[in-house]
């Protein structure tokens, strides 16, 4: 019978979600959609001394920034579930709420011979480690140390009961059989062998908290939670035998997910592993959402920075993954419909903060005027700027619109008026933010001029041609369109044969307080005729 796809995501909150991790997440969420299977998410948290508060909340958001939800897990819908139901049976889905399921499994393995008690101090262990460094050696507790230290394969039955009921320092560690081969298979890898010999008898359970460690919690939820294929990061590759061998001590090879391990996300130049340090150094975030840490540190985050989510995330969907043909935007439904495990590369994929910015814009592009002037509003809101939905409601405010829609005295605009500056400036833009950047003299007189081009363009044979052309617009009845505007300024200079772009230049100067920016006829039109006379009146005082 064919297996129900199942796949889970099972970040430990250590910190905020690296956007590896959420790249993570993506590819088994795709993967679950795409045959029409379930995306759980877990969260790992059975090792109290790696717990960051706020952790877990912010996986939580992010992913639901990017619209990733899971069917089943601590959140789904938004929600968080704590309790079992017909739709969450295994909930609770948080590891440190389920403690008292993992005893019995690794007791099992003790029983069964795969496992043994280990009562070595701590104290104890830093010694066996001394030892081995002063040998030039490193010390693993293994199947050759083993038989040095103090568990349950070397001492006495009687001590072993003793020590099991006295004292609460011993743990629970996993016999790794000797000299035998495993022999793996991974979906992107392909088939892998480890001689056991080469592995160490990891911990499986801790008296001392009464909690498992990755490894055990790990194995028995994706057992339990029937997980189907496991994918994850390529950093728990080395785990893999490990976790092969757990599967065969409980008896659950028939029901053993596949597992899929994912290359790593690379800096953008150089080698090696994509960190926070890349971003701080070259001007990007490595996080989905901003994180501030406990020690009140802040880091950037995609969202932040102005990133759709639909951007982000198709961005990361490339990485690693291509649809085999140079298709480059994907909806998160078409990445669903395109996705598949044998597509994702097995090198390293290196991180381009520029596509990044790509995508934005294009995603910018894909949006209508209308739902760009929304997101625009509330950054000219900060900027003391009032955004009305339509001029009779200005009125009440007292407001005076131009012919575009808009009161530069009082700061009022209709949202006309924002859709229309959007509309012209749209090509221009990244982020809904650059708006502001590019035509904040649409909204508010600037305030200063660029001395550079003050230099270069204000000198005084341009100055009183900027003055005539001034009268001209005073004087000026024809239509008050930006193409009509445009052309009658146009013809009045070629007109009087005076220099074209000394002139223009002269007078985007004087209007935009810098000689580069928007096209003159759109910046006349849209702060209109009183405010184009007063902003070249005002330039000639300099
Ligand atoms: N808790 C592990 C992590 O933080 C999960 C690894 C796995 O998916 O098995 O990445």
């Amino acid at each position: 019978m064919e297996r129900r796809t199942r796949v889970r995501f099972a970040p430990s909150p250590t910190g905020p979600l690296h956007m590896g991790g959420v790249r993570t997440a993506l590819y088994n969420y795709l993967y679950a959609k795409r045959n029409g299977g379930d995306f759980i998410l877990r969260i790992e948290d059975t090792d109290s001394h790696r717990f960051v508060p706020g952790a877990e909340e912010y996986i939580i958001e992010a992913l639901r920034w990017c619209g990733i939800f899971p069917d089943e897990g601590v959140d789904a819908d938004g929600k968080v579930v704590e309790t079992p139901s017909p739709r969450h049976p295994h909930a609770p889905y948080r590891q440190s709420q389920r403690k008292p399921i993992y005893r019995k499994y690794a007791e099992t393995l003790v029983e069964n011979g795969y496992a043994y008690y280990a009562f070595d101090t701590p104290e104890e262990l830093e010694a066996a480690r001394a030892g081995a460094e002063a040998a030039k050696e490193t010390f693993i507790y293994n199947q050759v140390t083993r038989l040095r230290m103090r568990n349950s394969l070397t001492l006495p039955s009687d001590e072993v009961e003793r020590l099991l009921e006295e004292t609460t320092a011993w743990t629970i560690r996993f016999k790794m059989p000797e000299d035998t081969v495993v022999k793996m298979d991974d979906l992107i890898r392909g088939h892998i062998e480890v001689n056991t010999s080469t592995l160490d008898d990891k911990v499986l359970w801790k008296r001392a908290d009464e909690l498992p460690t990755y490894h055990l919690a790990n194995i028995v939820d994706d057992h339990l939670m029937e997980i189907s294929e496991v994918i994850r990061g390529e950093e728990w590759l080395p785990s893999l035998p490990l976790h092969f061998m757990l599967y065969k001590a409980f008896g659950w090879e028939d029901t053993m997910p596949r597992f899929a391990h994912l290359s790593l996300l690379l800096k953008p130049v150089g080698n090696g592993k994509l960190s926070k340090r890349d971003g701080d150094k070259m001007g990007f975030p490595v996080f989905p959402l901003k994180w501030v840490n406990p020690e009140g540190e802040t880091s950037r985050g995609y969202r932040e920075d102005g990133y759709f989510p639909e951007a982000f995330v198709n961005m990361l969907a490339m990485l690693g993954w291509n649809p085999g043909d140079d298709r480059e935007m994907f909806s998160l439904d078409e990445l669903v419909e395109a996705f598949s495990l044998d597509k994702v590369q097995k090198a390293g994929a290196k991180f381009n903060p520029e596509k990044a910015k790509w995508y934005n814009r294009e995603y910018l592009r894909l949006k209508s005027d209308e739902e760009l002037a929304e997101l625009f509003t509330p950054v000219l809101e900060e900027h003391g700027i009032n955004v009305v939905g339509c001029p009779k409601c200005a009125l009440t405010a007292g407001a005076e619109f131009n012919v575009a829609g808009g009161d530069l005295d009082k700061r009022i605009f209709t949202k006309e008026y924002v859709r229309s500056v959007i509309a012209f400036t749209k090509e221009r833009a990244t982020f809904v933010s650059d708006f502001w950047t590019i035509a904040s003299y649409l909204f508010v007189t600037p305030e200063e001029f660029v001395q550079k081009d003050v230099d270069k363009f204000w000198k005084p044979e341009n100055v009183e041609l900027v003055l005539k052309v001034r009268d001209f617009i005073k004087e000026y009845d024809g239509p008050w369109t930006t193409e009509a505007v445009g052309t009658a300024i146009e013809e009045y200079i070629k007109g009087n044969e005076w220099p074209m772009g000394k002139v223009m230049n002269a007078l985007r100067l004087a209007l935009a307080g810098s000689s580069s920016g928007l096209g003159i006829a759109d910046i006349i039109y849209h702060i209109g005729k009183r405010e184009t006379v007063r902003r070249v009146d005002r330039a000639a005082l300099m």
